[in-house]
């Protein structure tokens, strides 16, 4: 077994998304290898992610400023009666990159496998919910989430919820991998698909 400090990183590695234990060995035997300074300025690095970066209240991407809310929920330009639903926020940041889409989003920030039991109306869903009936602009609802098996249930509850609403809601089109996963489309791939959506 390693020594206590070391398995004490390990474990703290382990919890981190699709890091197994033998990538976490892997990572603090890299660590230990480097500089105090080098050292010190990760730990500064993780440090003020958790002091600077705030959630949007409106549409619940991260972001950095001293605004209340964030720089696309803020920017007057883009177009309100488009609503984009992702998965998380590097999926946001894959849309955003292609510069294609104008309008607004909301982040579900949860699992997709936990939406496809029922009851599982998280705080956010309902907040979904909510902003869908309340905003008289809307007119299009994107689900920007992976077809994966898990995304295409979560893409049926989340149909079935805003429905009552009465607003158009589309998916993104063919063009992605089936079972792929959006943040790793290239550009192109996206952009198409978010052209082709219906
Ligand atoms: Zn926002």
């Amino acid at each position: 077994m390693y020594s206590p400090s070391i398995q004490k990183l390990i474990e703290q590695f382990s919890k981190l998304p699709t890091v197994g234990p033998r990538t976490a060995a892997r990572f603090a035997f890299y660590l230990i290898g480097k500089s105090k300074s080098e050292i010190d300025e990760l730990v500064l690095a993780i440090s003020n992610v958790k002091k600077n970066v705030k959630c949007c209240r409106l549409c619940f991407n991260v972001y950095e400023s001293e605004k209340e809310i964030c720089g696309i929920c803020s920017d007057t330009r883009r177009d309100n009666s488009l609503l984009c639903v992702v998965a998380n926020e590097t999926d946001l940041a894959s849309i955003e990159k292609i510069k294609t889409f104008k309008g607004r989003y909301f982040v579900l920030g949860a699992p997709l496998s936990s939406l496809r039991r029922e009851p599982t109306d998280t705080e956010r869903i309902m907040e979904l919910e909510k902003r869908v009936s309340h905003n008289k602009a809307l007119k299009e609802i994107v689900l920007a989430i992976n077809p994966t098996p898990d995304g295409q249930a979560a893409i049926l509850y989340l149909e079935r919820m805003l429905k009552p609403a009465g607003v158009k809601i589309t998916r993104l089109g063919l063009g992605l991998p089936f079972g792929g996963e959006l943040e790793y489309a290239d550009e192109e791939t996206l952009s198409s698909a978010l052209n082709g959506r219906k």
